[in-house]
């Protein structure tokens, strides 16, 4: 038998390398920007058709390539950003593996124009799946203009996993705010199918922060500034009160290069703890500044993950800057916190909240607000839970209709209407009449088959769901309009996720318009069955929800849209009789009682023989 093994074509290889580098529109123009940026433009302009997936078209004002250099820069390992090995620890640009522009023209059609300053002609460069078909002479303004288009033409298996044009316009959002933040100085503008997204003059890192996140962080930004040997820290957290129910703003840059750090990310949050609420997420845009030889972003190319020498010190140091500039910010300014501009003594620096302050902010407005949700009745913290299964106990022997419970309102507001199904019916005792116990967190009630035990959030919960369900069906927007209107503003991806469920909302009565703000919100109408003070922490939540799982389709986003609502909506009460029964009917009249939307069980039926077995 013959030899089998064989090399592979060049234009294959280049296309299983462009793999690892080219995943996605996305990541096309993350790589396309961060040259223009490396080329020295002070003005990028990204255009799109399709969210990329058409074309993708990157204009810069940058120092641009020579003729050879336009040839060149196709070829993979071509850079001219590292010459030997010890340059790869020095790194200060963005690239420096040279494999961006082989990678995408081996997966798409491109069409290169560039010219540097002291020619007098251009390069004008068409490549498809690594194949030169033209290069010519041509005139140009100048700077570098690269089209990609039609990408993944050549891959049908990658062209046919692209997202819908909406998620894949929300991956070059992320990309584009990343590039954009950490480089303040220079003007870049943002088009898709014509329509501007962004148009960012050059300025500084405020005003760059303000024009892509809204102008309504500007009451919110606490700078933040730690120069040490080390490391050091500038930038901007939000006041605890901006903190979101959704991860969106937070940004960590280490020597201008955007990374994700759970770690870092720990440090900042942790500073934070007292002052915001546990599932609350602070706002940060914070650059770090490390000797490149001390951090290794020598990483796969896509990788945004980083190794320090020492994160024991980063973290320490990332801490204490949070918290002395969160301390700066609430203390009177006649107390000194000023550090030696060396931080050398760590246990100096960790400063822990003093216990006046801790008081202050207990007292405060906030704490108040996140941790009560204002009202007793509702069972929120762990606190007040206690407190209510103590009263429970103490009262129990007179359960039940002891008078005890609060006459409140009830959140579904049509028991009359239901049709008790066979089920429910079953639940009459001997002598016809139906009595239903409450204890902590647990409804009890007889059926000729034995005890029911029934957990009364869970039933809440599918009680809700199935009502918004059918809410949603018969398509009938019942909203009660808001006596004072909610702006909202929001991060780019979350202003986009948002008009995805937009409609979805509205039929489950939320009436929101758009603000006059970039990615701005009013909300004039709710559903009249949420809770006072919750009608903006819901979109909140159901944003982060929706976050958690990027590249749903349609339905999905819906199921979790009514998941993470009704879960919201149920709050376990004490009830009074009459109104734990309906509960414990509606329940059986749902179309799947016994599980919650999200598959937790909801009651269990203990027959005479369980029982026994305990008794
Ligand atoms: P890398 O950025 O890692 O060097 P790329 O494949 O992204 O590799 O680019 C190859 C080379 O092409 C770069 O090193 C640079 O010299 C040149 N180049 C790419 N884009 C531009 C641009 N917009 N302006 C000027 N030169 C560029
Ligand atoms: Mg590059």
């Amino acid at each position: 038998m013959s030899d089998i093994i064989q090399l592979l074509p060049d234009h294959l290889a280049n296309q299983i390398a462009a793999g690892e580098v080219i995943q996605r529109p996305a990541s096309a123009v993350k790589e396309l920007i961060e040259n223009a940026v490396d080329a020295g433009a002070t003005s990028v302009h990204l255009i799109l058709k399709d969210a990329g997936k058409e074309l993708i078209q990157v204009v810069d004002n940058g120092k641009g390539m020579s003729a050879m250099d336009a040839r060149m820069s196709f070829e993979r390992h071509a850079t001219s950003k590292i010459k030997k090995i010890e340059d790869l620890f020095e790194i200060r640009t963005k690239g420096f593996r040279g494999e961006a522009l082989a990678s995408i023209a081996a997966v798409a059609q491109v069409i290169l124009k560039t010219r540097r300053e002291e020619d007098a002609l251009g390069t004008h460069i068409e490549i498809a799946s690594s194949a030169v078909s033209s290069q010519e002479p041509v005139a140009f303004a100048g700077g570098t203009s690269i089209s990609v288009k039609n990408l993944f033409f050549n891959v049908p298996a990658r062209r046919h996993f692209l997202k819908s044009n909406t998620t894949e316009l929300k991956h070059v959002l992320d990309e584009f705010l990343r590039i954009a933040l950490a480089h303040p100085d220079i003007a870049f503008r943002f088009t898709n199918n014509g329509i501007e997204q962004y148009n960012l003059p050059g300025g500084n890192l405020k005003q760059r922060i303000l024009a892509l996140l809204g102008a309504g962080m500007d009451k919110n930004l606490i700078p933040v500034e730690e120069l040490t040997d080390v490391v050091q820290i500038r930038g901007f957290i939000g006041k605890p009160e901006a903190a979101n129910r959704t991860r969106g703003n937070q940004f960590f840059f280490i020597n201008n290069r955007f990374i994700k750090s759970a770690y870092l990310n720990h440090a900042v949050t942790n500073a934070f703890e007292g002052l915001i609420a546990k599932d609350a997420f602070p706002t940060y845009i914070l650059f770090l500044e490390i000797d490149p030889r001390k951090v290794d972003v020598n990483v796969h190319p896509t990788k945004q993950e980083v190794k320090f020498d020492d994160d024991k010190i980063m973290y320490a140091y990332l801490q204490a800057a949070i918290k002395f500039a969160l301390n700066k910010f609430n203390v009177a300014p006649s107390i000194d916190f000023s550090l030696d501009s060396s931080i050398q003594n760590l246990d100096a620096l960790k400063m822990p909240m003093t216990e006046h302050r801790q008081q202050e902010v207990k007292q405060g407005y906030l704490y108040d607000k996140f941790s009560n949700a204002g009202q007793a009745h509702f069972i929120e913290s762990r606190e007040d839970r206690k407190q209510w299964q103590q009263q429970q106990q103490a009262f129990f022997p007179e359960m039940p209709g002891t008078g005890l419970a609060a006459p409140l309102p009830v959140t579904f507001d049509t028991p009359s209407a239901v049709q008790p199904m066979l089920l429910s019916d079953q639940l009459m005792d001997e002598t016809g009449s139906k009595s239903v116990i409450q204890w902590t967190d647990y409804l009890i009630t007889t059926m000729k088959s034995g005890v029911v035990l029934l957990h009364q959030k869970r039933a809440l919960e599918r009680i809700i769901f199935e009502k918004l369900e059918e809410r949603m069906r018969a398509r009938e927007h019942v909203s009660q309009q808001l006596l004072f209107p909610i702006d909202i503003s929001l991060s780019p991806s979350d202003a986009l996720l948002l008009n995805e469920v937009l409609s979805d909302l509205y039929l489950l009565g939320y009436d929101i318009k758009p603000g006059t703000e970039v990615h701005s919100y009013v909300i004039v109408g709710v559903p009249s069955d949420i809770r006072g003070g919750q009608e903006q922490q819901m979109l909140e939540w159901v944003l982060e929800q929706l976050k958690n799982e990027s590249d749903l389709v349609i339905d999905e986003q819906r199921t979790i849209l009514l998941r993470t609502m009704s879960k919201n909506m149920a709050v376990p009460r004490i009830l009074p009789a009459e109104q734990a029964q309906s509960l414990v009917d509606e329940l059986f009249a749902c179309t799947q009682p016994q599980y919650t939307p999200d598959g937790k069980l909801i009651f269990r039926i203990l027959s005479q023989n369980d029982l026994s077995a305990l008794l």
